[in-house]
Parts: structure tokens; C-alpha cells; sequence
């Protein structure tokens, strides 16, 4: 009885212990996510933290392979068939994508319990694949970011550092100026986010900002965001901090409902 409650008065210690994993956060902050394609995560924690990773590149290579698959398929005699060489390329797609995946979770995790953060919001599946993208983009945003997949690792690393994640709605974040509350006059194009009250911001950055201002009302300013980058083994910290207005035609029918839902989302990526 006695070597008991030693036990558990020593299991109570490494609270006070901050590199501890175990930790429960000592202040309960809080963090909201914005989950897209360009980005794959956009974070504002309500310690003023803003983090996106950036998903271009990755994407770049899933599609690439998407079109070696096709490649090979249009060569088969029979085309409900498949090939080892298919098989090995549908498997290299998901396998890139998954480590890149987790390796993002964990980065996330580490630095929202740093953070001290203890509940983190998440849209729900349904707003995040219909709210503002075309059927399309649902469709190719589905297929390489597998966000089932996701919020099934963010919730199991989250509960392994303690953090609750609630899942919210989020309609409207995207398109809402943070200024002035404008929803239907903000224009969306590429990364950025304009209002005609002279806001203006990167898009995916200021919908989980605003996201978080929904769940909580004690969201102070905010520092300089923190840009990551995938260099195929870690999630690193880039420094360039891409501008607002860098050139993105190629992903450009991501964020642009317009031209996504014209269907020339192959245009310009065709070989011939
Ligand atoms: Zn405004």
C-alpha cells in the first residue's frame, strides 16, 4: 500500500518536468487547423503561433505518378487488369504520401504541445470537402491528401501528448475577412485572401485564424508565421518565407473556383 502511493506520487512528478512527453499542458491554449492541397495544414494557436506546411512539391509528385499509372494502363491489353509495374508505382504513390504524412502529424504535435496547447479544433470532413472546392478538386484533393487517414493519425498523436482534438464546423473561415467580417465580397485567389476594406493575407493562414476566433475569443496578434517545407525526410523550417504573391499557375485551379470547376485542370500538364 504503501510502495502504491509512492508510485503514484512519483508518476504525479514529471508534470513539473517540461521536456516530458507525457506532460498534460499546464495552460490550456488552443490551436485550429486549416487542411488543404497548395498547404496541407495551415495552424494558428491562440499562443499568437502560425505554422503552414506547405504541400506543392508533394503534390507535384503524386500527380506525376498518378500519370505514370495511366501511362502504363493505356498500354495493357486489357485494361481492368493491372501489371507489377502499376502495382509498384500505385503502392510508391501511397507510401511517399503516407511517410510524408506522418511526418507532418508528428512535426504538427511536437510543436502545439510546445505550445501548450490542449485542444486542437479540426473541421469537419464534410465542410472540408465541400464547402468552397469543385467536385473536382474534392476528387484529386481526396485522392493524394487522404483525409480520413489524416485526422485518424492527428487524433491518435494527439491523445498520445494529451491534446484533445474537437471537430468544428468551419464553414465560411476560408472567404471571411478577419478585419471587417466581410464574407461575400473577399476575393480568394491563389494563396491570397482580399477584402474590399483593404485586407489582405494569405488565405489558408487567416481561415484557421479566424477558425480559432470562432472556438475561442481570447486570440491575441499574431507573429511571423513559420513556413515548412517537405525535403522528402523531414518537415524543415524555410526561411525564404514564400510571399503572398509568389507565382503558383501551376496549382492555381486549387484555390481558384472559377477556373477549377471549367474543367481544364489538365490543361498546360498535357504532353502533347
Ligand atoms: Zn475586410
Amino acid at each position: 500500500m504503501y510502495d502504491e502511493t509512492a508510485d503514484a506520487f512519483r508518476a504525479f512528478q514529471p508534470v513539473t518536468v517540461p521536456d516530458s512527453r507525457l506532460d498534460s499542458p499546464l495552460a490550456s491554449e488552443e490551436a485550429a487547423l486549416d487542411v488543404g492541397t497548395n498547404n496541407l495544414v495551415a495552424c494558428t494557436t491562440t499562443t499568437g503561433q502560425q505554422l503552414l506546411y506547405e504541400g506543392r512539391d508533394l503534390f507535384e509528385e503524386f500527380r506525376e505518378t498518378t500519370e505514370q499509372i495511366a501511362h502504363y494502363q493505356s498500354l495493357l491489353d486489357d485494361q481492368r487488369k493491372s501489371s507489377n509495374r502499376i502495382d509498384r508505382l500505385y503502392r510508391k504513390r501511397t507510401n511517399r504520401r503516407d511517410y510524408a504524412q506522418d511526418a507532418l502529424v508528428r512535426d504538427l504535435v511536437e510543436r502545439l504541445h510546445d505550445e501548450s496547447v490542449s485542444t486542437l479544433y479540426v473541421g469537419d470532413i464534410k465542410d472540408v470537402l465541400s464547402t468552397h472546392w469543385s467536385p473536382v478538386v474534392n476528387e484529386k484533393t481526396h485522392n493524394f491528401w487522404a483525409f480520413s487517414r489524416f485526422i485518424d493519425r492527428l487524433e491518435s498523436v494527439c491523445e498520445e501528448y494529451g491534446i484533445t482534438v474537437e471537430e468544428e464546423s468551419e464553414a465560411w473561415t476560408s472567404q471571411e475577412c478577419p478585419e471587417c467580417g466581410e464574407r461575400e465580397e473577399t476575393v480568394r485567389h491563389r494563396d491570397s485572401l482580399t477584402c474590399p476594406c483593404g485586407f489582405e493575407g494569405h488565405a489558408d493562414l487567416v481561415a484557421s485564424e479566424s477558425f480559432l476566433r470562432r472556438q475561442n475569443n481570447a486570440v491575441g496578434s499574431m507573429a511571423r508565421p513559420v513556413y515548412l517545407k517537405w525535403n522528402n525526410h523531414e518537415w524543415r523550417e524555410d526561411h525564404s518565407s514564400p510571399s503572398i504573391a509568389v507565382e503558383t499557375t501551376a496549382n492555381e485551379e486549387y484555390t481558384d473556383q472559377s477556373t477549377a470547376s471549367s474543367g481544364n485542370i489538365a490543361h498546360g500538364d498535357s504532353d502533347d
